[in-house]
C-alpha cells in the first residue's frame, strides 16, 4: 500500500519525521495488536478483542458512511447513490480480503504482515483503505456539512467557554477545567459507532458531556502529574495535534491553546492536510480563527502575534503516523518543549507509546468497547498520559 489517496492533496508534498520523534527505526503507529482469536486461544490470551472483532469495527462502519456519503450534496443526487453503493461494496471487499490474508498469513505461521507493505494490519491501514475507497467512488468530504454545522454551533459557545474558565481563580483548578473540556470535545467522533448513533439519536452536548465524565481514575491517569507539571512549568512552544471538528477542537482544544498562550507560549495547532470523518482540517480551521478571533481577546492576540499558528500535519486519516508529517509542520514543530497528542485515533489507537524527546501528554476518550477492553478501562474512559521529556525531571 502506498502512502495513498487517503492523503489526498497532501500525496505530493515531502512527509519527514516529527523531529521530536525517538527511535524512529522501531516507531510504530500501532498500539493495539491485531490478533486473530485462534493464535490467542492458542497462546492462553483473553481472546477479545481479537483481530476479527477489530475488523468488524471497520465493517460495521460501512453503512454509516455510507448513509453520509448519500447525503453528500457536492455530487448530484444519482451519481452520488451509486458512488456511495460503490464505495461501500468496494470497502467491504476489501475488509473481507484483508482479514482473510491476516488470517492465512497467522496460520501458516508467517508474521501477519499483510497487502499493507509490509507492516502488520493495524486501525491505520483500515483508516487508509476506507479513505482510499471514498476517493475511489468519487468522493472527497462527505462530512463537510456536518462539520461545518457543528463548527458554527462551537464558535456560538465559545466566549461562554473563555468565560467560565476565567471565573477559577485557582491556577489547578484552571488548568483541570480546561483539561475536562478537552476529553468532553472528544466525543463528538463520527468515527465510532457509539458516538455516531449518540449524534444522530440525541445530539450531543457539550456542557453536558463535560459535566458527565466518567469518576477517576481513568484507565490511563496521569492528571495530577499533568496539574503539576502545568502549574509549575512554563512552555515556550506546543505543538498541538487535534482531532475532530465542532466541540473538540473550538470548546476543547482552542481553550487549552488560549491557556497555553496565557503563560506565554507558542502553539502550534497541527491539523489534517486533507478531509478524513469529522476531523477538522487546517485549512478549515484556518478559515474559523476570524471568528475566533471575535470570540475571544486572547485567542486573538495569539493569531495576530503569531503565536498561534494552524499547520497542515501531512496527514488525510483519523490517525496519525509521527514519522511521516508535513515538512511544514517539522519546522514549526522544531524546538518545541511540549507535544500533545488528542483524540482517540493519534493519542490512544496509534501514538499511545510514542516516545519524543520532549514533554508529551496524550489525551483521549476512548469510544470502542473494543479499545476499552483492550486497555482495561471503560467505555467512554479517559486517557490521561504525562511523560516529561526522557532528560528531564518535573519540578
Ligand atoms: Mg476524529
Amino acid at each position: 500500500m502506498t502512502q495513498a489517496l487517503a492523503e489526498g492533496p497532501a500525496k505530493q508534498a515531502a512527509v519527514v519525521p516529527l523531529p521530536q520523534l525517538l527511535e524512529l527505526d522501531s516507531y510504530n503507529p500501532s498500539t493495539l495488536p491485531f490478533i486473530p482469536r485462534a493464535q490467542l486461544e492458542k497462546s492462553g490470551q483473553p481472546t477479545y478483542p481479537a483481530l476479527e472483532d477489530w475488523i468488524d469495527i471497520f465493517r460495521h462502519s460501512i453503512g454509516s458512511f455510507r448513509r453520509t456519503a448519500e447525503a453528500d450534496s457536492s455530487l448530484p443526487e444519482a451519481q452520488r447513490l451509486a458512488a456511495a453503493e460503490r464505495f461501500a461494496s468496494a470497502y467491504l471487499a476489501t475488509v473481507n480480503e484483508v482479514e482473510q490474508e491476516a488470517l492465512a498469513a497467522s496460520s501458516s505461521g508467517s508474521d501477519g504482515s499483510s497487502s499493507s507493505g509490509g507492516r502488520r494490519l493495524g486501525c491505520l491501514e483500515l483508516c487508509q483503505l476506507r479513505e482510499e475507497a471514498l476517493r475511489a467512488a468519487g468522493f472527497v468530504d462527505i462530512f463537510r456539512q456536518i462539520k461545518a454545522k457543528e463548527n458554527a454551533g462551537a464558535l456560538g459557545l465559545l466566549r461562554d467557554v473563555c468565560a467560565e474558565l476565567d471565573q477559577h481563580t485557582e491556577q489547578r483548578d484552571r488548568w483541570d477545567a480546561v483539561l475536562r473540556g478537552v476529553f468532553a470535545g472528544n466525543i463528538f467522533d463520527l468515527g465510532c459507532a457509539a458516538t455516531t448513533d449518540m449524534y444522530h439519536q440525541e445530539g450531543i452536548s457539550f456542557h453536558a458531556s463535560r459535566d458527565k465524565l466518567l469518576a477517576r481514575p481513568w484507565v490511563v491517569d496521569d492528571l495530577d502529574a499533568l496539574l503539576d507539571r502545568l502549574c509549575s512549568h512554563k512552555y515556550q512552544r506546543a505543538v498541538l495535534f487535534v482531532d475532530n471538528s465542532g466541540s473538540d477542537v473550538i470548546l476543547g482544544m482552542l481553550p487549552l491553546t488560549r491557556e497555553l498562550l496565557r503563560t506565554g507560549a507558542t502553539v502550534i495547532i497541527a491539523a489534517n492536510s486533507a478531509p478524513s470523518i469529522n476531523d477538522i482540517t487546517a485549512a478549515e480551521l484556518d478559515a474559523l480563527l476570524p471568528q475566533v478571533c471575535v470570540a475571544d481577546p486572547v485567542l486573538c492576540k495569539g493569531v495576530s502575534s503569531c503565536k498561534l499558528q494552524v499547520v497542515p500535519n501531512g496527514s488525510g486519516l483519523p490517525v496519525i503516523d509521527l514519522s511521516k508529517v508535513s515538512a511544514e509542520l517539522a519546522e514549526a514543530a522544531a524546538g518545541a518543549d511540549l507535544v500533545v497528542l488528542e483524540g482517540m485515533g493519534r493519542s490512544i489507537e496509534t501514538n499511545l507509546h510514542v516516545k519524543l524527546s520532549c514533554d508529551t501528554v496524550n489525551l483521549g476518550m476512548i469510544k470502542h468497547p473494543e479499545v476499552a477492553a483492550s486497555l482495561g478501562g471503560r467505555l467512554y474512559d479517559c486517557v490521561c498520559r504525562f511523560r516529561s521529556a526522557p532528560d528531564s525531571t518535573p519540578q
